[in-house]
């Protein structure tokens, strides 16, 4: 039997670990080849490539993000040569094969990790053997067994990470890494506490695939670990390897437990790190402690916003901090106080997300309990609750925009700062909830917005509550330039006077030489604001190819 694994990522970036190992544990016992899609690619394209491979098997690896997309394939793969065998894997389709047998009429789901069952299976099919391994469903039996891969065995076999095909492309794609599975936590609406455990990759076995990713040119690695810091020792050999192998250009994101943090790995941290090579992802969720204990996730506030804080003063690691809205017993007050808790800590990134339903929950299964909507479909986000309702929740999605373009962006640092210490100091949560709320009355869109737009309103909301912030705002735009704008994002001046005041204080040679400017570069470089009639702001960008920094001299125009 010819046999294709294959997928859709929801990026170009991204690439499946998950089918590499699938073709690594199988290609000496299988004709098998991987293909990689991505979920924005033309689902007759795809359709049509696999249907070229001439295979009769087909595995697809079935996520949150390619879900609807799978099916949709599936579909037409069917239409086209009803003789092929389906085989689905993935975290998506693990807790409830029955569903997408039913659904998708496929015929066989592996449940949980599937790199060794996979060939099993296909060489019992082979032998025409009806009894199926463990850890395998059909229309005739749905089993209970989650597979899980033998570990030592993985390590043996010819590492994913350095297969030849994919050397070239190694630094354009974002690398996943894994040097464990599983997670020894609970969190009620994470298909990661259906595990049991957690197995560790030998760490000659890491070690030795990081040295070749680095000295192959890999410039962002990410590690799937659930809980990365949680076995001390492995963290830390882990760490001094990267900092040993630090290479320019090259970065690392984790996912951090921050209550595991030590004194000591925090120090360590902060004085051996090479600034902005690792990325902590630190899940925070809530600071509601009853939504905590209701999800069973364990947390201890105080001590990880200690250690964030310390983190922070550190200055080297780039933290990201997720929250998530519609955890039961959170009411959208007490949500407010979660997310200003959060923020205050000061992280470059507040990732906000909503509650979704994952397949094979637990808190899927309790949704009654809460009084749950949710959706049927991918990605079965959450509409309400016992203690949120659709409209608050609506709410906090605009926020959340607000959020991204003018936090996360990081493109109003100035502006931001200026706020939250003064107009909005310790309510972040409502600023960009006014913002979110003034968005959405104004009909601005989500989408396909220039930079411009982004400056305009903000400064259109603030003057509607009468602050001007309109010098920090022009800065903000400024940073984004290392060469003068075409344009701007406010009519301050007409373009024929801009043009005639510049040449006037070009013509002006006391002043180029006081400053140490030529008419040239006040003509080409220099960008003119009025800050009051006669004195204007010249921000004066450096010449292509140049590498001094930005500079602002004010010319004051004497009156005639
Ligand atoms: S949310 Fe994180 S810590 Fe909790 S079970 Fe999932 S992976 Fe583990």
């Amino acid at each position: 039997m010819k046999v294709i694994v294959a997928t859709l990522n929801a990026k170009y970036i991204h690439t499946s670990l998950a089918l590499r190992w699938l073709y690594i544990a199988n290609k000496d016992r299988l004709d098998i080849r991987f293909r990689e899609y991505t979920i924005k690619e033309d689902p007759e394209k795809i359709t049509s490539d696999l249907l070229a491979a001439g295979c009769d098997v087909i595995c697809l690896s079935v996520y949150i993000w390619n879900v609807g997309r799978v099916g949709e394939i599936i579909r037409r793969l069917k239409q086209q040569n009803p003789r092929l065998l389906f085989i689905l894997g993935g975290p998506e389709v693990t807790y409830e094969p029955e569903h997408f047998l039913r659904e998708w009429a496929v015929d066989y789901v592996i449940s949980g990790e599937g790199e060794f069952v996979l060939g099993d299976l296909i060489a019992s099919l082979e032998r025409g053997e009806t009894e199926l391994p463990p850890g395998v469903s059909s229309h005739d039996r749905i089993s209970t067994t989650v597979c899980r891969a033998d570990i030592t065995r993985l390590a043996q076999l010819p590492s994913p990470y350095q297969l030849e095909e994919d050397r070239e492309e190694l630094k354009n794609r974002l690398v996943y890494v894994e040097t464990s599975r599983g997670c020894p936590y609970q969190c009620q609406y994470c298909l990661s506490s259906r595990e049991q455990g957690v197995r560790y990759f030998p760490l000659d076995y890491v070690l030795d695939n990081l040295k070749y990713l680095i000295e192959a040119g890999a410039r962002q690695i990410k590690f799937l670990d659930r809980t990365f810091n949680l076995n001390k020792e492995h963290t830390r050999a882990i760490f001094d390897f990267l900092i040993a192998h630090w290479r320019e250009g090259l970065s690392c994101q984790f996912e951090i437990y921050a209550d595991l943090l030590t004194d000591e790995m925090i120090d360590y941290l902060n004085d051996r790190l090479p600034a902005n090579y690792f990325r902590f992802e630190i899940g925070i969720q809530s600071t509601y402690e009853p939504t905590n204990q209701a999800v069973k996730r364990k947390q201890d506030f105080p001590l990880l916003a200690h250690n964030i804080r310390r983190l922070m003063a550190g200055g080297k690691i780039v933290l990201h901090l997720d929250l998530i809205a519609g955890l039961p017993h959170e009411t959208f007050e007490r949500f407010t106080q979660s997310f200003n808790e959060v923020f205050a800590l000061g992280a470059k990134e507040v990732q906000l997300g909503f509650l979704k339903m994952l397949r094979g929950t637990h808190l899927r299964r309790d949704a009654d309990r809460y009084g749950y909507h949710y959706a049927e479909q991918a990605p079965y986000e959450i509409t309400g609750n016992d203690a949120i309702s659709a409209e608050e929740l609506h709410r906090i999605h605009e926020a959340e925009h607000a959020l991204e373009r003018y936090w996360n962006s990081g493109r109003f640092a100035t502006t931001m700062h200026r706020l939250f210490a003064t107009h909005w100091a310790g309510r972040y949560f409502q600023f960009f909830d006014e913002l979110g709320q003034y968005a959405a009355q104004h009909h601005l869109p989500h989408r396909g917005y220039l930079l411009e737009d982004l400056f305009r309103n903000l400064h259109h909301f603030l003057l509607s509550k009468e602050i001007d912030l309109y010098d920090a705002l022009r800065t903000d735009y400024y940073s984004h330039f290392t060469q003068r704008p075409r344009g701007y994002w406010l009519q301050t001046i007409d373009k024929r006077e801009r043009k005639k005041l510049l040449y006037t204080i070009g013509q002006d040679k006391e002043f180029l030489r006081k400053h140490h400017l030529t008419r040239r570069i006040i003509e080409k470089q220099t960008a003119l604001d009025p800050l009051t009639p006669q004195e204007y702001l010249l921000t004066i960008f450096p010449a292509e190819g140049e590498k001094t920094a930005k500079r602002e001299v004010v010319y004051f125009f004497s009156p005639a």
